[in-house]
């Protein structure tokens, strides 16, 4: 077995060198002198192996891409050219994106490599060392890291018990903080709630920096801040194709006035999205309705799922405008084990805020997933 892969090229190694030991140890010690003392105290983000099970972990959509989509998509990659770069400014993905979204010329477009590098890339554009970060708290764990990363100060103003929003607590800190930057998913993430319009009327108009609107469920939501971008001086709406069926494509986009989006560009790495990225995006945007019609199954999914989850005893959910339940069970490790036991993978929320306490996030999965979860629920309560 070859265990020092950084090694190949130099020489093959395939047993320990007597002098590897000494060479570790000095670069735990440069690790420690050098690389900053924040990003070592974190943990990598866990994503979890799925090993054949039932994938209910990720707000993925459990579909296939639409039948018809396939063959058109295989002759179009084939024909991209893996020799050049991509196009740096995606003109052709963006004007196939502003007319599926019916965007007008005069607002501006932003690609990212999934909408969580537009996250990195708005935080960057923002936050110098002094800025502060505000959003709801528990929110999206990228709000808080991005800000860590750029050495910005994180404000997360908690939700109530019920995962409503606290508008008048996020009024006084607005107030209090004046951060450079507030994110608010819209619906939210890891709670499925969808914050009232009018609130966040209220937040948007206090805010004196930029206020995003996150609108990574848009699917699977009746509402929307995209067309009211040219209402505000300070709003910007990302969203990402992840949630609708397109997760491995690693596709965001953010919409704003033209004048935040020059600023966005000057910090995007210049080939960030790549060329069958851009390639692939007008051939399944073609097949829009498609797409469409699986947010609805989900949706439909979702419905009876959180039905059947509520009328569980001891099982508490809250309202969801996702492709996701958040569940309060009674015994959240137990029955995360139990489910893993038989072959399902959801999402512990214990102990990652206290609000969350007793948590479990199930992502929507077909009928058949979705008839095994609940299986193996009954099962366990
Ligand atoms: C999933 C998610 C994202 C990131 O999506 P990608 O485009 O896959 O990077 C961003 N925001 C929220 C709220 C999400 O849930």
């Amino acid at each position: 077995m070859r265990r020092y892969g950084w090694n190949f090229g130099l020489r093959s190694v395939n047993a320990p060198q007597p002098h590897q030991a000494g060479i570790n140890a000095a670069v735990a010690a440069r690790v420690e002198a050098t690389i900053r003392p924040d990003v070592r105290a974190l943990t990598a983000y866990a994503v979890s192996k799925a090993h054949g099970a039932i994938k209910l972990d990720a707000m993925e959509n459990p579909y296939g891409l639409p039948e018809p989509v396939y063959a058109e998509l295989a002759a179009v990659l084939a024909r991209v050219p893996l020799n050049r770069y991509p196009d740096g400014s995606g003109d052709s993905a963006k004007q196939a994106l502003r007319r599926s979204l019916g965007l007008a010329d005069d607002v501006g477009l932003i690609l990212g490599n999934g909408s969580d590098e537009l996250l990195q890339i708005v935080t960057t554009s923002v936050c110098g060392s002094d800025a502060v970060v505000l959003a709801p708290d528990p929110s999206f764990v990228m709000y808080r890291l991005n800000a860590l990363y750029a050495k910005a100060r994180f404000v997360g103003v908690p939700l109530r018990a019920d995962f409503t929003l606290d508008v008048s607590a996020m009024l006084t800190a607005i107030e209090r903080e004046r951060p450079s930057l507030v994110w608010i998913a819209y619906p939210n993430n890891p709670t499925g709630g969808l914050f009232p319009a009018a609130e966040l009327e209220r937040i948007i108009a206090a805010a004196p920096g930029l206020v995003v609107v996150d609108e990574a469920y848009y699917a699977f939501s009746d509402h929307s801040f995209l067309p009211r971008v040219r209402d505000y001086a300070n709003l910007a709406v990302v969203r990402t194709v992840s949630k609708i069926g397109l997760a491995g494509l690693r596709l965001g986009y953010a919409v704003a006035h033209p004048a935040w989006i020059v600023e966005f560009d000057k910090v995007r790495p210049p080939y960030n999205v790549n060329a069958l990225t851009q390639a692939a995006l007008p051939v399944l945007l073609s097949h829009e309705a498609a797409f469409a019609r699986q947010a609805h199954d989900i949706r439909a999914e979702r419905a009876r799922l959180a039905g059947a989850l509520t009328r569980t005893q001891g099982v508490v959910t809250f309202p969801t405008h996702t492709n996701f339940v958040l569940a309060r069970v009674p015994d959240a490790d137990g029955w995360f084990a139990g489910l893993r036991a038989a072959g399902i993978l959801v999402k512990n929320l214990h102990r990652t805020h206290p609000l969350l306490a007793q948590c479990l996030r199930i992502t929507v999965g077909t009928a058949a997933e979705n008839d095994r979860l609940l299986a193996a629920v009954s099962s366990l309560s």
